[in-house]
């Protein structure tokens, strides 16, 4: 008798004490997830489960056990407290920005010219006009009051934390309310990283022991689907997708249907990003969130931008705004650019907080955004 029985190890996950440091906001009890029918549901990429072949009767037992198929690697993802001493070091390793600021403040004399030479600095970091302008002046005044026992480098914290606004609510909303699912909505456009930052996103969740449902709503990219269920099969969390060109909201519906279903704590539904144009984002949108809140109410919307795109960003995050009520901010691709005035720049824009801020491309590369630990990365 040939009784094969495959195991999937399922990584147990160390839980960061009160959770992703602040992240996310209140955790729920975890619902029953036995999975019911899946009805108007066009293909969930469920992680295997572990399954037991019955022998056939009457047949003669082979010499030898065939090998087993290997079983599915889960992955352990990466813990936020190891990830954020890792990303800090990451953008301090590539800013010039603080770099530069520290070097000017530091001269003997504070002349116009070095004055000139930080609002330079400033702008070129893109965090705007009007902020550089507030940090200046606010600089100068403290600078001056303070006199020979000014701090210039603690002078400079104290104004670049001010503009990034430490009282704003960072926590991802995550829960729904009444053991519902919260459901995170990526929208961006196309080439910002929303799909790499969805799966990043699903593994922070996951490495909190939150149980995740995927949604491959971006129906137009070919690619976009496949990707997500790459980055779901390695943590053990399920995609649901539809054919190539399906309309992105029924694959909305279904995915928060199948989260509803399994009783998961959140689903993230990754978009579609065309900027064909307004009109046609916000219809596409405003149907994709409309449907998905015939079930339950989407908890956290957040638009990806692109760190290094500048005022081109700005303008993408105006449109989208303008489509769809944003919650949060994930600016991706920081590392490596001397552009982290961006986060300023962004806030000032939408009146939303940045909320995560990707430095990499490795699958652990995406972190909670703090005030005090990026200015503190920046001032290295
Ligand atoms: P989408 O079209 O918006 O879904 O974009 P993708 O998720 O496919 O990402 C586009 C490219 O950006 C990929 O090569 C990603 O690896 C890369 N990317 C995403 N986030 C980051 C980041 O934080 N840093 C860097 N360096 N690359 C990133």
């Amino acid at each position: 008798m040939v009784t094969l029985i495959v195991i999937i190890a399922v990584a147990a996950v160390a839980i960061i004490g009160g959770g992703i440091v602040g992240l996310v906001t209140s955790s729920r009890r975890r619902k029953d997830r036995s999975l019911p029918p899946q009805a108007g549901t066009d293909v969930i990429t469920r992680p295997e489960e572990p399954t037991v072949e019955e022998p056939t009767v009457g047949e003669a037992e082979p010499e030898t056990v065939p090998a087993e198929p290997a079983a599915p690697v889960i992955e352990k993802p990466e813990s936020t407290a190891s990830r954020l001493v890792r990303l800090r070091q990451r953008l301090a390793g590539s800013n010039a920005l603080g770099r530069g600021l520290l070097n000017l403040l530091s001269t003997d004399r504070l002349d116009e010219d070095t004055w000139e030479s930080i609002e330079d600095l400033l702008l070129t970091a893109d965090i705007g006009v009007a902020p550089t302008q507030e940090l200046v002046e606010g600089l100068r005044t403290r600078l001056r009051v303070e006199g020979s026992t000014a701090d210039p480098k603690a002078a400079l914290r104290d104004e670049l934390i001010k503009l990034v606004d430490p009282s704003m609510d960072r926590r991802l909303q995550v829960s729904g309310a009444d053991g519902a699912p919260g459901v995170v909505l990526m929208v961006g456009v196309n080439g910002t990283g929303k799909t790499t930052t969805t799966g990043k996103l699903a593994r922070i969740l996951v490495s909190e022991d939150r149980k995740v449902v995927l949604g491959a709503a971006d129906t137009f990219r070919a690619a976009a689907a496949e990707q997500l269920t790459t980055w779901g099969e390695r943590v053990g969390v399920e995609v649901v997708r539809g054919p190539e060109g399906t309309d992105p909201a029924s694959v909305a519906f279904d995915s928060v249907k199948e989260g509803l279903d399994t009783g998961v704590d959140t689903v993230i539904v990754d978009t579609a990003g065309r900027l064909q144009n307004k009109a046609g984002l916000m219809d596409e949108l405003g149907k994709v969130k409309r449907v998905i809140e015939k079930q339950t109410p989407v908890t956290e919307v957040l638009l990806v931008l692109d760190a290094t795109t500048g005022q081109n960003g700005l303008i993408q995050a105006r449109v989208f705004s303008e489509a769809v009520a944003v919650t949060g901010i994930v600016l991706t691709k920081l590392d490596g650019s001397a552009k982290g005035g961006i986060v300023v720049a962004v806030q000032r824009e939408l009146g939303v907080p940045v909320k995560l801020v990707g430095l990499g491309e490795g699958p652990d590369d995406l972190a909670p955004f703090t005030p005090e630990a990026f200015v503190d990365a920046l001032l290295g």
